[in-house]
């Protein structure tokens, strides 16, 4: 039997190390995360980002501002899987799907796509939920710290999360992602539709059963959380550059992180820009498999009293999630680059289908394109850059990075530190392609 998700004091406390400068780019959730715990490892970090969450900036180009708020530790399948494979040449066709793909890049995306093929067989996605499974079961003791840290408890909401099967057919088809997650720990229990009906009045009798992953919990304004988090760092002595990162300079006396309009040294960088961290690590010489997995939100403001959790139908490829603000319904994939406006069309299919599982629900309001940083096989990269050992790279969370980022960022600061890591980091490699 696996243990279940660890809680904070399952990690080893972090070991004294040499002080040293540490340059993290990115202020999205990973970036944050990491900085906070590299500030409790005792280093001295600055933080450079052209947009960071403080008051009254606009976040919304980090994907951290408008994602699904949900901590979904059970996500351990990748997003390439066998079923996926079946589906892909129909949901591809279909523009309004919950996978679909601006045809014009294709043969740029060809390289990242035929990764995503190979990483979709039956073995490759086992043990890709291995890996995924080890790094979610510490992600609770990464990210505990952080809350308290940042005086953000109160917006944790511990409801659990909900996953829906429209048919007895959808749910027999996810049986084996199903006994996956239970070999990965994951804690899970099965509901009847009585059961759902009973959680989710609201929703249109459209399902057969439901999943509900009791562990999850949601975050009420993942906007507020980055804030803190950030405010929390310039507290402890944290120094905030305002400026987009152009490259690094690799220096025998150290590291030079060049902005637009300004440099800062320091002894290690950490590389932790989301979807736009392949092109930075392509200046200094790293070529990594990374793109983006664009995915859009629609909120619904004032109705998020109509769910008590996140609750998603794996097949429309969205969640729909309670937020004080409203129901905030988020997800789906496009694949199609950091360049391309949001598509109208994307948004509008969102907001058909929560009408007709929420056939009460009101007036849409703001709607939103963000950028999941994602490589193909569903895995993040952490680890040192193949080129400079110096330079950590923490980016490619994909559909979870705001689940993992407290892991990430207490790994970043172990190897920093040179601690051993407390998980395998082999297959989390920048040049595992
Ligand atoms: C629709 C949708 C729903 C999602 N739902 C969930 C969910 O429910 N749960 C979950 O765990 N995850 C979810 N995710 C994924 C999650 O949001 C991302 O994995 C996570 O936010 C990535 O964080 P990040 O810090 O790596 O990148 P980002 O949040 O994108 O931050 C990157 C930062 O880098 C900065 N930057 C860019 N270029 C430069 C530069 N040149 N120099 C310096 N800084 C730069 C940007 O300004 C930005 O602030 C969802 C994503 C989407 C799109």
């Amino acid at each position: 039997m696996l243990p279940g998700l660890a809680t904070p004091s399952i990690l080893p406390p972090l070991a004294a190390v040499q002080r040293t400068s540490v340059g993290v780019i990115g202020a999205g959730v990973v970036g944050l995360s990491s900085a906070l715990w590299l500030q409790k490892a005792g280093h001295r970090v600055t933080l450079a980002d052209p947009a960071p969450p403080v008051a009254g900036g606009s976040y919304e180009q980090a994907s951290s501002f408008g994602n699904a708020c949900t901590m979904a530790f059970g996500a351990c399948i990748p997003v390439a899987s066998p079923g996926i494979l079946r589906a892909l040449p129909r949901m591809l066709l279909d523009r309004h799907g919950p996978l679909s793909i601006n045809w014009s890049d294709l043969t740029g995306l060809m390289p990242w796509l035929a990764s995503f093929l190979r990483a979709a067989s039956p073995v490759a996605v086992s043990r890709i939920a291995g890996v995924l499974g080890s790094l979610l079961r510490l992600a609770e003791a990464g990210q505990a710290p952080l809350f308290e840290d940042a005086r953000a408890t109160h917006l944790k909401r511990p409801t659990g999360c909900l996953y829906l099967y429209r048919s007895a057919r959808s749910f027999a088809r996810a049986q084996p992602e199903i006994a996956l997650r239970r070999r990965e720990g994951v804690r899970m229990r099965i509901l009847e539709q009585d059961e759902v009906r009973a959680r989710e009045p609201n929703l249109a009798p459209l399902y057969h059963k439901g999943l509900l992953f009791e562990d999850a919990y949601s975050i009420d304004n993942p906007l507020a959380y980055a804030q803190q988090l950030l405010r929390c760092f310039i507290d402890r002595g944290g120094e905030v550059v305002t400026a987009r990162v152009r490259t690094i300079d690799r220096g025998t006396d150290g590291l030079t992180i060049r902005c637009e309009d300004r440099s800062i040294r320091s002894d290690h960088a950490v590389l932790a820009a989301g979807a736009w961290s392949g092109g930075i690590a392509r200046s200094f010489g790293d070529h990594i498999r990374l793109s983006t997995e664009r995915g859009y939100h629609v909120m619904f403001p004032g109705e998020g009293g109509l769910l008590s959790a996140p609750t998603c139908y794996p097949e429309h490829g969205f969640y729909m999630t309670p937020l004080g603000e409203g129901l905030r319904a988020a997800g789906t994939v496009e694949l199609g680059g950091l360049d391309k406006p949001a598509r109208e069309e994307r948004t509008q299919v969102i907001e058909r289908v929560t009408r007709e599982l929420l056939p009460c629900i009101g007036k849409a309001g703001r709607t939103w394109l963000g950028f999941r940083p994602s490589m193909p096989d569903s895995l993040p990269v952490i680890g040192r850059s193949p080129s400079d050992a110096r330079i950590i790279h923490a980016f490619g969370h994909g559909h979870i990075g705001l689940t993992l980022a407290g892991i990430t960022g207490r790994l970043v600061a172990d190897m920093i530190g040179g601690q051993p890591p407390l998980v395998d980091l082999t297959p989390l490699r920048a040049d595992r392609f």
